[in-house]
């Protein structure tokens, strides 16, 4: 069996909402096995980017390939995994629990809730192991912190168990020391579990550390290729891509472990 097999293929995407291309002409192979970072300034379309390749935006132009089958056919959603932005960010009263919040990740896509057997708290209780919360399963989602709601929405996503995982910043709004934790985390999951993980993020200065490919994308893609390569892309040609300077650090300096 081949292991670089590609998990998604994007080819010659564009895609607008109104009059102006949000992304022009992207061209992006992500095999199983890498764990790749998008980057790139606020308003730079890597929502719409996530959004295409979940089915979630209707493709315009070009073509994107899911395991090998055009996204307009594949049914495979289970194979997909998604945290959301901002997925750490409820409301202290917000009436669900962990173990509620954890077992909707096996809602079928067409939204049908089927009762569940007995092998579902089980299966939640796996799913929060792997984040190490499993001690949280009957608490409220909402008495937890952004670091600790943002574990149960990667454990929601793990419960059916992808094999490409995609999370929409998840690092915004975690205390920056718990950082390095998300990350140790997300590389235990690609190299343990065999998951494909697609993460967009603002952590330029430490990502080439973290994962191994990096794409900047600016309506383009500018870049993307390997970390090492990402490491020796011109500095001064990222500022100018991101419009203000942009330091890619060669060593890891953030600290800090789970909470
Ligand atoms: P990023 O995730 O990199 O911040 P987005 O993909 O969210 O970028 O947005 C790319 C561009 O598309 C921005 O100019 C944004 O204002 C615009 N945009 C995003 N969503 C919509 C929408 N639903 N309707 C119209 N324009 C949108």
């Amino acid at each position: 069996m081949d292991d670089r097999k590609p998990i998604v293929i994007v080819k010659d995407l564009n895609y607008r909402y109104d009059r102006d291309w949000v992304l022009k002409n992207i061209q992006l192979t992500v095999n199983k096995g890498d764990f790749l970072a998008i980057v790139g300034p606020n308003g730079s379309g890597k929502s719409t980017l996530l959004k295409l390749i979940l089915g979630l935006l209707k493709i315009q132009q070009g073509e994107i390939l899911l395991f090998g089958e055009p996204l307009e056919r594949f049914r495979h959603w289970e194979k997909v995994g998604f945290v959301s932005q901002k997925a750490n960010a409820f409301n202290k009263a917000f009436p669900a629990t962990v173990f509620e919040v954890v077992r909707s990740g096996l809602t079928k896509r067409n939204g049908l809730f089927k009762p569940y057997p007995k092998t579902t708290v089980k299966k939640v209780i796996e799913a929060l192991k792997a984040v190490q919360m499993e001690e949280f399963l009957y608490r409220n989602i909402g008495e937890l912190s952004g670091g600790q709601q943002q574990r149960v929405f990667i454990a929601r996503a793990l419960i059916g168990d992808p094999e490409l995982l995609i999370l929409d910043e998840p690092t915004v709004g975690i205390d920056t020391k718990r950082v390095s934790a998300f990350y140790e985390l997300m590389q235990k999951l690609n190299r343990e579990k065999g998951i494909t993980l697609i993460i967009v993020t603002h952590d330029t200065g430490i990502i080439s550390k973290k994962v191994s490919h990096v794409a900047c994308l600016n309506k383009h893609l500018y870049f993307h290729g390997n970390s090492s390569e990402f490491e020796q892309f011109d500095q001064k040609e990222l500022s100018s891509f991101y419009g203000h300077e942009v330091k890619i650090l060669t060593h890891d300096h953030q600290e800090g472990g789970m909470e």
